[in-house]
């Protein structure tokens, strides 16, 4: 018996089979089993940063150009390391930790992997 295939939406692995259907309980996704076969890189989000590169879960990625922060004075310089970023599906792609900022978001665009 195959094991139950992450979540193609959202990488979730606590989906499981109900029935001719898996199912995520994270982001309610509902795919058929048959689907599966596919490859699950082929139904996800593929993230690129700003040269087309593909970005991963855990990548080392350059800022390209100096990030005014909302809501403070702080800037992040071009060419600031950010490790192990973790890419989600929104307008800011990318979720991470700068040292000095904390928890951040940006866009992937304005990265390159490093
Ligand atoms: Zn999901």
């Amino acid at each position: 018996m195959n094991a139950v295939p992450p979540c193609p939406k959202c990488h979730s692995e606590f989906t499981y089979e109900d029935g001719a259907l898996y199912i995520c309980p994270e982001c309610a996704h509902e795919w058929a089993v048959g689907e599966a076969t596919m490859p699950a890189e082929a139904a996800a989000k593929v993230y690129r940063d700003s040269a087309g590169n593909v970005l991963q879960d855990g990548d080392t990625v350059m800022v390209i150009k100096d990030l005014k922060l909302k809501g403070s004075a702080g800037v992040i310089k071009m060419g600031t390391r950010v490790k192990n970023i973790r890419l989600v599906d929104s307008d800011h792609d990318i979720d991470c930790r700068i040292d000095g900022f904390g928890a951040m978001s940006l866009k992937s665009e304005f990265v390159r992997k490093a």
